[in-house]
């Protein structure tokens, strides 16, 4: 089943040696693979070396200590045993590793203070589940991303330097008057909100106004800015539903601690809106920006389409070729979706085989095209179910249009209402009216 398109977007480099890792090499890359990454095995130190040294670093190195017992004939002088200094030595310095190491190393603080201190990114001790180990692994490659801009609305006079904060993929948005306050962040929904300390002396009610509000997003954080020292209003702040108070103080130091907060904020987004074998946007991420891009829609008076799509005969794919198989049908599928995406569009893995996805300043027959041309694109990818045997599959989909329809809720239903006309009328095929005239037939 070897496809010729990378499948994975990311990798692990894995240095292992260990009949742990060897006996679940199988299981590990299932688990891996899930999460829209493969593992490439080494057991060899030098092979290992040379691929990290000539890797872009978008990668992930992980190295399981194990691996420095039995190494193959790598050591001129016929060791089979490596010292962990000799290995710490010939790793590349302008990467950095991730550790597996057994409990008995890990017990030994002066080598988990060497291995801390070798450019570590992360250790893992073992035995460590294979999934759990994946998921952490995953996580590692969440942080290591750029990752989406995190917008922040300052009340008040705070004096930052707005430049080095974009640069870090932090966007500052200004704004004057306590008494509109509410009205901007709902408009622009922005992950914090900083007020000075001066503009909550004048106006004690902006903060409970934003919490209280039954639509507020409880990720959102909401900070004081203490530009003077003051007990006493510290205490206030936090009772009255601030999440944090902050201290202007050193330049550069507020802004350190925005960044790391924003950083947070950003994996914790990713972690919830995201799904994670495709990375595309999951049903709670793509509700939000739906929403966004509706009010975009309506403030500039441009017409959005809404699709969705599903697999056909999915279950009987997963019956015949297994759930595996499945999983890479959906995953080629979403790689064959996404590469079509304009910058303002949105795609997201609504569920199971299922898309969903938003087309910025298109109206309802430019949609179902835009659609139908997926559909032929993804009919066309051969599938190599057995040696020799290739297989193609399609999907059905329904358009619905806004401004016809008004809410990110009614959208998807009747694009779900089109999507059951199209699955009624045959499937392999795309529904934007009730009466199925409008269907694209199928090939
Ligand atoms: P239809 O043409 O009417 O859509 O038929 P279908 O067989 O595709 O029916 P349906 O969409 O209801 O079935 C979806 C199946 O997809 C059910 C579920 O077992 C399977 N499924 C859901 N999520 C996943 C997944 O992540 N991976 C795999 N392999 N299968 C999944
Ligand atoms: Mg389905
Ligand atoms: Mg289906």
């Amino acid at each position: 089943m070897t496809q010729a398109v990378q499948l994975y977007r990311s990798h692990v480099l894995f240095l292992s040696q260990s009949f742990f890792i060897k006996d679940n090499r199988a299981e590990l890359l299932l688990h891996a693979h899930k999460y829209d990454f493969d593992i490439l095995f080494f057991d060899d130190v030098s092979r290992f070396v040379e691929a990290v040294a000539g890797d872009n670093g978008d990668n992930l190195y992980v190295i399981d200590l194990d691996a420095l017992h039995n190494m193959q004939a790598d050591m001129p002088d016929g060791r089979r045993t490596l010292m962990l200094g000799e290995l710490l030595q010939r790793l590349p310095a302008d990467h950095s590793y991730v550790y597996l190491q057994s409990a008995r190393q890990g017990s030994r603080f002066l080598l988990q203070q060497r291995l801390v201190d070798s450019h570590c990114l992360a250790y893992a001790e073992k035995p460590i589940a294979n999934d759990v180990f994946v998921d952490k692994l995953f996580n590692l490659f969440v942080q290591k991303k750029r990752g989406d801009l995190v917008r922040m609305v300052v009340l008040g006079e705070a004096g930052l330097d707005e430049d080095w904060l974009l640069q870090r993929r932090v966007e500052v948005l200004r704004h004057a008057d306590a008494y509109t306050l509410h009205l901007r962040v709902k408009e622009l929904q922005p992950d914090l909100v900083l007020v000075t300390d001066t503009e909550y002396r004048r106006t004690d009610a902006i903060v409970r106004v934003l919490q209280k509000n039954i639509e507020a997003d409880p990720v959102r954080e909401i900070a004081l800015l203490q530009c003077r020292p003051d007990l006493a209003l510290s205490r206030r702040a936090l009772a009255d539903g601030f999440d944090a108070v902050l201290a202007a103080g050193e330049p550069g130091l507020l802004e350190a601690q925005l960044l790391s907060r924003a950083n947070k904020i950003r994996i914790n987004k990713d972690l919830i809106g995201k799904d994670r074998a495709t990375g595309l946007l999951n049903k709670v991420g793509l509700q939000k920006k739906a929403q966004d891009l509706i009010r975009r829609a309506a403030h500039e008076g441009c017409p959005l389409a809404l699709g969705v799509i599903d697999i056909d005969k999915f279950k009987t794919i997963n019956d015949t070729w297994g759930h595996y198989f499945g999983d890479i049908v959906i995953k080629r599928l979403s790689l064959t979706l996404a590469p079509q995406m304009g910058e303002s569009d949105l795609l997201s893995r609504f569920g199971g085989e299922e898309f969903v996805m938003v087309f910025w300043n298109c109206d309802l027959e430019q949609g179902r095209r835009r659609i139908d041309a997926l559909r032929q694109a993804f009919c066309a990818i051969p599938f190599e179910v057995a040696p020799g045997d290739l297989r193609h599959f399609s999907f059905s989909g329904g358009v619905a249009c806004y401004p016809e329809y008004r809410s990110e809720n009614e959208l998807f239903l009747r694009a779900d209402a089109m999507l059951y006309v199209a699955k009624q009328s045959g499937r392999n095929r795309i529904c934007a009216e009730e009466t199925g005239r409008q269907c694209a037939l199928a090939r």
